[in-house]
């Protein structure tokens, strides 16, 4: 194995993440960090965070970043993450989490940013008929503008500082796959990370 491989994949909800991270952790060999799949556990264990999360995910919002920062932060220094690098799912959703992700990365930066970049009718219909508990029409409406509000100018921070790649995610499973990694492969090629980046 060379180098632990450091992304984070982005993309409206319902672009397909979940799956292209699942090729990708088969592709690199990182380990996928779903900050939603995170709280999901703790919703189903019962959890004061996981009762707390889960209004705040039931009504579409997003869950402070006092909270999530220390999650993501923590999931991150875990050892089989240090070792094995990540790609990082829904977080961050924020810029106070994306300067707590560098700031928790330090020497070991990100090697790429992906956006998997689905139109938004498109990322509609996919969500509705996939029929998640916190799927409601007012749920999805909600998550899909509180992204362009809020998530947006996290694309545009990442963009700013070079590491930005646009990844076209519309066509089969297999087609988005391949996109994906030759996007990647040319960025580990030709740029490894930098500190300081
Ligand atoms: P996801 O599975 O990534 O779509 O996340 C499901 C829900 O969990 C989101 O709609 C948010 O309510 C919450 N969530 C997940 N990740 C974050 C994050 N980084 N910041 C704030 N809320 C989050």
């Amino acid at each position: 194995m060379g180098q632990p491989t450091r992304l984070v994949i982005f993309g409206r909800q319902g672009a397909g993440k979940g799956t292209q991270c699942q090729r990708l952790v088969e592709r690199y060999g990182v380990v996928h960090i779903s900050t939603g799949d995170m709280l999901r556990a703790e919703r189903a264990a019962d959890t004061e965070l996981g009762r707390k999360a889960g209004e705040i995910m039931d009504a579409g919002g997003l869950v402070g970043d006092d909270i999530m920062i220390p999650i993501a932060r923590h999931r991150i220094s875990e050892p089989d993450v240090v070792a094995s690098g990540f790609v990082l799912d829904g977080f961050p959703r924020t810029v106070d989490q994306a300067e707590g992700l560098f700031d928790a990365l330090g020497e070991d930066p990100l090697h790429a940013v992906i956006d998997l970049d689905v139109p938004l009718d498109e990322v509609t219909t996919r969500m509705k008929a996939r029929g998640r508990t916190d799927d409601t029409d007012e749920a999805i409406a909600q998550r899909l503008d509180l992204y362009e509000q809020e998530t947006r100018p996290v694309l545009d921070w990442f963009d700013e500082r070079g590491l930005l790649v646009t990844v076209d995610g519309l066509g089969t499973e297999v087609e988005v796959t391949e996109r994906l990694v030759s996007a990647v492969d040319s960025i580990l090629d030709e740029h490894p990370a930098q500190p300081g980046l």
